[in-house]
């Protein structure tokens, strides 16, 4: 399945939990103040992907924990990285993804590919970046307003339940 990049880290400790293969996204409508990954807001820039090519460098590195979804904003291509979270899952993976948006945003779009995506999450870290309340004491996220959600536990019990690190 194609989907528009703006780049691969393989051998991430920064973006979660672990050590993760991070996916950036190419496209961000949010326009941060502050932004670190300016190049990845036009959706014209980076470069397509296949998720199968993704899938493969997936596969040779065993000593990955997770995968991740960052950007650029994920949201706008919820179809290829639903299908790269199940196959990840099926490696016995888990999957974070960030998102500018906060989660009741996500939800109160009714989308259901979006929906798809939000169902194969295991962590969620969700809003903006908000200059005003940078942190650089806070691990996997820039900004205090940020959460760390678990979406496990969000799906058994409806309710947020963020994490520390
Ligand atoms: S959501 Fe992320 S990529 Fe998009 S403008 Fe904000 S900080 Fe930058």
């Amino acid at each position: 399945m194609k989907m528009r990049i703006a780049g691969i880290v393989d051998d991430s400790i920064v973006d979660g939990d672990g050590l993760r293969l991070s996916v950036f996204t190419q496209g961000c409508p949010h326009h941060c103040v502050g932004c670190q990954n300016p190049d990845t807001h036009a959706a014209s820039g980076g470069r397509d992907e296949d998720t199968e090519n993704i899938l493969a460098r997936i596969d040779e590195n065993p000593l990955l924990t997770g995968i991740t979804f960052s950007g650029g904003e994920p949201f706008l291509q919820p179809a290829p990285l639903t299908r790269l979270a199940k196959e990840a899952h099926k490696r016995g993976l888990d999957v974070w993804s960030y998102t500018g948006y906060t989660l009741e945003e996500l939800l109160a779009k009714k989308n259901p590919a979006i929906d798809a995506l939000l169902r194969e999450l295991d962590v969620l870290v969700d809003g903006p970046y908000e200059e005003r309340l940078r942190d650089l004491t806070l691990n996997f996220r820039g900004s205090s307003n940020q959460r760390i959600i678990d979406m496990n536990a969000f799906r058994k019990t409806g309710k947020i339940r963020t994490l520390e690190f």
